[in-house]
């Protein structure tokens, strides 16, 4: 997958791009991510980005010729998604996540100030993101973790495989919790059932504390998720009283 990032602090993209996962899927070819520093398609002496606001009002707007001068660029004559990172854009989650990794190509625009000129909205953009509801000072952050979290999505991006498909959200659950060595630490012991080698019991234990741990702090969630019946009979058990996904469709 290729990514491309515009942006006017490409400064800040090094120490999260070069490390770990994501520099190791660089690495290996699975994700070519290019940073791009929108001044460099500006056609004045100052390399201006950004313009007083039509209407007045504070702050500034991100001008819309570079933008577009550098998305034409970029992305040639293909037909890439130009992804808008913007607290009204759709909410990320790990949905979207997986559907991005179904392309071949993603450019992100990462805005700054009072955000970009509405016409880079109406006739450039093809997506909009937010990563949820609150204003960051720039997209640079919420480009970030979008590509951190389609990226380890990629196959072969983690060391683990089956780790990306247990962690939370990916099942529509939480996970529950883990453990290492020590076994025992300021006297607290890891749970006899993790020792015991029995892989069957421990995939139960497993379930189970994801459907509690969903239940206690994100409930909402159970009424999404992919469930079995055994899953549904311990929720019951566990005093879950809400609907499921498939309610009223037989079995
Ligand atoms: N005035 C804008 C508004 O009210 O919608 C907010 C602008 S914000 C200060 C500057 C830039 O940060 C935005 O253009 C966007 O690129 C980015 N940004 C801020 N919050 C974000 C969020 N929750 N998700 C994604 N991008 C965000």
């Amino acid at each position: 997958m290729r990514i491309d990032i515009l942006t006017i602090f490409p400064e800040m993209f090094p120490c999260v791009l070069d490390a770990s996962i994501l520099k190791r899927a660089q690495d290996k070819g699975l994700a070519d991510i290019r940073v791009w520093n929108l001044r460099d398609w500006t056609t004045d002496r100052h390399k201006t980005t950004d313009d007083a606001p039509y209407g007045g009002g504070g702050g500034m707007v991100m001008k819309p010729e570079p933008i577009f001068a550098a998305v034409e660029d970029i992305r040639g004559e293909e037909e890439v998604p130009v992804i808008l990172l913007t607290p009204q854009g759709r909410r990320f989650t790990q949905t979207v996540a997986e559907e991005l990794t179904q392309q071949a190509r993603l450019i992100f625009i990462c805005g700054r100030y009072e955000g970009v000129d509405e016409r880079v909205r109406e006739h450039l953009v093809t997506d909009e993101i937010s990563i949820g509801d609150y204003v960051l000072s720039g997209g640079e952050l919420a480009a970030m973790v979008v590509v951190d979290a389609v990226v380890r999505l990629l196959p072969g991006a983690l060391g683990y495989e089956r780790a990306a498909a247990e962690d939370s959200h990916a099942t529509g659950l939480l996970e529950g919790p883990h453990y290492t060595r020590p076994l025992l630490f300021r006297g607290w012991e890891v749970p006899e059932v993790l020792r015991s080698g029995h892989h069957a019991r421990v995939a139960e234990w497993r379930r189970r504390q994801a459907l509690k741990r969903t239940l206690e702090r994100r409930p909402d969630l159970l009424a999404t998720a992919r469930l079995t019946e055994q899953d549904k009979r311990w929720l019951r058990e566990m005093g879950y009283h809400g609907p499921f996904a498939d309610d009223g469709v037989s079995q």
